[in-house]
């Protein structure tokens, strides 16, 4: 039975005694002890490759390997194995898409909407790819709520539309968009749906079948696994028709001077010696996952986030560019510069982050040039709250006259 105890879920984070107060988890999160432990176990006792070798281990690592694949489409609620392509994480999957499924269709004034919430990996590659073929990428903007204003989606909606990327959750206001809604909109006018799961992924799995959604993207480190593994999951006729774009070993049926003949989906988006440990590591933390109550755990995040924002309400010039009740806490304090706070909360030994979190877009909508970014994970605790918003009035002492 799925269950979550804050303690419990804790003391699976070695890190934690010394990493002080970890308030960056939408940055990465902490790596618990069955990850740690497959991954120790990977390195110090297997042997061999995958989808190479005839001998028995290399065989039972390239099964492992492949159940691994199939534990993500439960994840995501896939319908094949076969859809899911092993990345290196979020940024290199939208670059897959983009350059393997949209630069080949995309035509001088074809339109990909984007919306404005978007971290820098799911505006960068259509910026890229529309220079490269003349289509244009389109403003979605976010409402006053801060969240992608999908009352202003069926006006931007057109023939000349090709694709629609949007985030299921913001890394900077943790908001979420009605992604039924859009989705069923794009669909309607002939459009192709991505969305970038980065940050959702690990809040709220989504199911891709039910969303109807065309692509989804998502790095294990942000889901407790290990850095340097990600997922592109493609439709199975959408993955079809793309082609690979990295070339090499074990991506190719047939090769010979005059060409080659590549594998069927998903091999032939891996070439090269992939990330054999990533994928052990993720799989390893799909299957912890697997025992604990994410329900709870996310209530229980949202719940500290929510103290944090209401304690630090009380000093003057706070503000909060926190959706809805998300676990993410953006915020500022008014004539206070981010960087210096920032700084000094590393010296009290908070650990979260200050900038633009690679959302430049977004902040410049939200009219500041930076905010503070405190993330709670289901690891965190009330001393953490109690501790950030100590060293905050130490910081604020110092800095405000
Ligand atoms: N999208 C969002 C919303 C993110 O938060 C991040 C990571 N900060 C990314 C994309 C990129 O992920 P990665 O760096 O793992 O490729």
């Amino acid at each position: 039975m799925k269950a979550f105890n804050p303690a419990d879920f804790r003391a699976q984070f070695p890190s934690l005694t010394d990493a002080g107060v970890y308030l960056d988890s939408a940055a990465t999160a902490l790596k618990p002890l069955p990850v740690i432990e497959a991954t120790r176990q990977f390195y110090s006792l297997s042997a061999g490759n995958v989808h190479r070798s005839q001998f028995a281990q290399a065989q039972q690592l390239t099964e492992r390997y492949e159940a691994a694949r199939e534990s993500v489409a439960r994840w995501i609620n896939a319908p094949d194995s076969r859809d899911i392509v092993w990345t290196r994480g979020t940024t290199e999957s939208i670059n897959i898409i983009a350059q393997c499924y949209a630069r080949p269709r995309l035509q001088p004034g074809d339109e990909i909407i984007v919306s404005e919430a978007e971290h820098h990996a799911n505006l960068v590659p259509w910026l890229m790819v529309a220079e490269q073929t003349g289509a244009k990428v389109i403003k979605l903007p976010i409402g006053v709520d801060y969240l992608p204003n999908l009352a202003a989606l069926p006006a931007l909606l057109n023939a000349h539309t090709r694709v629609l990327a949007l985030g299921q959750m913001s890394n900077v206001t943790g908001g979420c968009p009605d992604l039924a809604t859009a989705i069923t909109q794009a669909h309607a006018a002939g459009a192709v749906v991505v969305v970038d799961g980065a940050q959702g992924v690990v809040h709220c799995p989504p199911d891709v079948q039910r969303l109807d959604i065309d692509f989804y993207a998502f790095s294990g480190h942000k889901l407790y696994g290990p850095t340097g593994i990600g997922v592109l999951y493609g439709k199975t006729p959408l993955l079809a028709q793309m082609s690979p774009w990295l070339g090499g070993g074990k991506m190719v049926t047939e090769v010979s001077f005059e060409g080659f003949k590549t594998q069927p989906v998903p091999h032939c988006f891996e070439a090269g010696t992939p990330n054999i440990a990533g994928v052990i590591g993720l799989s390893a933390s799909l299957a912890w996952l697997d025992e604990i109550d994410l329900v709870k755990a996310e209530s229980y995040s949202r719940g500290l986030a929510t103290l944090a924002e209401a304690e630090l309400a009380k000093r003057p010039g706070f503000r909060t560019f926190r959706c809805q009740d998300s676990s993410l806490l953006a915020f500022d304090f008014a004539g206070v510069h981010h960087s210096d706070l920032v700084t000094l909360l590393a010296g009290s030994g908070i650990a979260l982050r200050a900038g633009q979190h690679c959302a430049q877009p977004l902040l410049a909508a939200l009219g500041v040039s930076g905010t503070l970014r405190a993330s709670f994970a289901p690891y965190n605790t009330q001393h953490d709250v109690d501790a950030l918003v100590d060293a905050l009035d130490r910081a604020l002492d110092i800095l405000v006259d």
